[in-house]
């Protein structure tokens, strides 16, 4: 197995004007710029940064990384002859570099403007007609990361809001992990109390550049905790809704991460606690649904496009595959769960 690979952070305000300077001091002259369709002003920004350097772009990255798009951009990667692949965006393009990498052996470098901690990780999933499949590698992780707080002023609230609880939901899961460490643990911890503190903060007031700041480096250290412990039920199961019932991403893990919460409760207590600790609430059930209910997120996955019928499937899905968790979910456990998520019911009898 390769060593994990310690990125380049550069954290700050103005970040993004670093990008091409930093590529020369690594050795890197022809990036190639992935993102998705939507982000013209910061790919122009970028781009502008890059000047005469640029070998390419491409702006079409989707969610949970569809095996055709990394094809088409694959195809422009390899006609631009470019010596390092640069990610601008949040989850999406992070993966789609990250596929590229596996399919080129080209390096990464990340520009993420969401919470979804992808850059942190060596954790990369692709789709296609079968599902989704994601594993782990250390070729794919970002060799220089470059978290500018300015990129993510205009992150519309409802979406960052969503995207944070993805990333409160990885370090809630790595505080139960099994192979969770002292180190793990601090940056789970730490994360879940800038998180919590700050996604009702600019949820609030959107252009809040210290709320900003501390969300993005929530952002970061949930991306760490994540990458050094393995994820339990909450991934498992919006792993199936996003990669077999193509449901959005960061608004599945916003809606799921209660019922995992309150499933997990009895069986996670030590995990429990140090939510409890790091949010500044008596119960981790009732203080993760306050914090949900108090962000511009969907409150069930009926919003989502998840159906009854769905539920089955679903659910013999998420008990087929193998995952640790505290608690072993049977198939009637997981249809509990979904039934509860699809209406929104409350989380609480599921810890019985
Ligand atoms: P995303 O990258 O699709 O971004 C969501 C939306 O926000 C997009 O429309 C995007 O254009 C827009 N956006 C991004 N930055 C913006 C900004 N600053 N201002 C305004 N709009 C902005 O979604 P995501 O939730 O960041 O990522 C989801 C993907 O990431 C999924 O495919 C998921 O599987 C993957 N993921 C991977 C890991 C990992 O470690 N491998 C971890 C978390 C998520």
């Amino acid at each position: 197995m390769t060593e994990r690979v310690i990125p380049l952070v550069i954290f700050g305000e103005g970040a993004l004007k670093e990008v091409k300077t930093q590529l020369h001091n690594a050795g890197f002259f022809k990036p190639f710029v992935v993102t998705t369709c939507g982000r013209a002003n910061q790919l122009d920004a970028l781009l502008s940064i890059l000047g005469d350097s640029v070998a390419g772009h491409f702006d079409n990255a989707l969610e949970h990384t569809p095996v055709s798009v990394t094809d088409a951009a694959e195809r422009a990667l390899r006609e631009s002859g470019a010596d390092i692949i640069v990610a601008l965006g949040g989850g999406s393009p992070i993966g789609l570099g990250k596929a590229l990498v596996l399919r080129t052996a080209l390096p990464l470098a990340a520009i993420p403007t969401t919470y979804s901690g992808s850059e942190m990780t060596s954790v990369y999933g692709e789709t296609d007609e079968a599902g989704k499949k994601t594993g782990r590698d250390q070729r794919v992780a970002p060799r220089i990361i470059f978290y500018d707080p300015l990129l993510t002023l205009d992150l519309p609230p409802a979406t960052a809001a969503a995207s944070g609880l993805n990333a409160l939901a990885h370090s809630v899961e790595a505080l139960y992990a099994s192979n969770a460490n002292e180190s793990s643990c601090q940056c789970a911890i730490e994360s879940i109390q800038l998180l919590s503190q700050s996604l009702p903060e600019l949820v609030a007031a959107p252009a809040d550049l210290g709320a900003r700041n501390r969300a993005l480096k929530g952002a970061q250290l949930a991306g760490d905790a994540l990458n050094t412990t393995t994820m339990g039920l909450h991934h498992r199961i919006c792993h199936v809704l996003g990669g077999s019932f193509r449901l959005p991403h960061a608004n599945t893990h916003a809606v799921m991460l209660r019922y995992v919460v309150a499933y997990n409760f009895n069986a996670a207590e030590n995990g429990m606690r140090q939510v409890e600790e790091a949010m500044k609430v008596e119960n981790a059930i009732t203080g993760v649904s306050n914090l949900c209910d108090n962000l511009p997120v969907p409150r069930n996955l009926g919003t989502l496009g998840f159906y009854e019928s769905d539920i089955g499937r679903a659910a013999q899905e998420i008990v087929s595959g193998n995952y640790p968790n505290p608690r072993q979910a049977s198939e009637t456990d997981a249809v509990r769960i979904l039934s509860a998520a699809l209406i929104g019911a409350e989380p609480f009898p599921l810890s019985e």
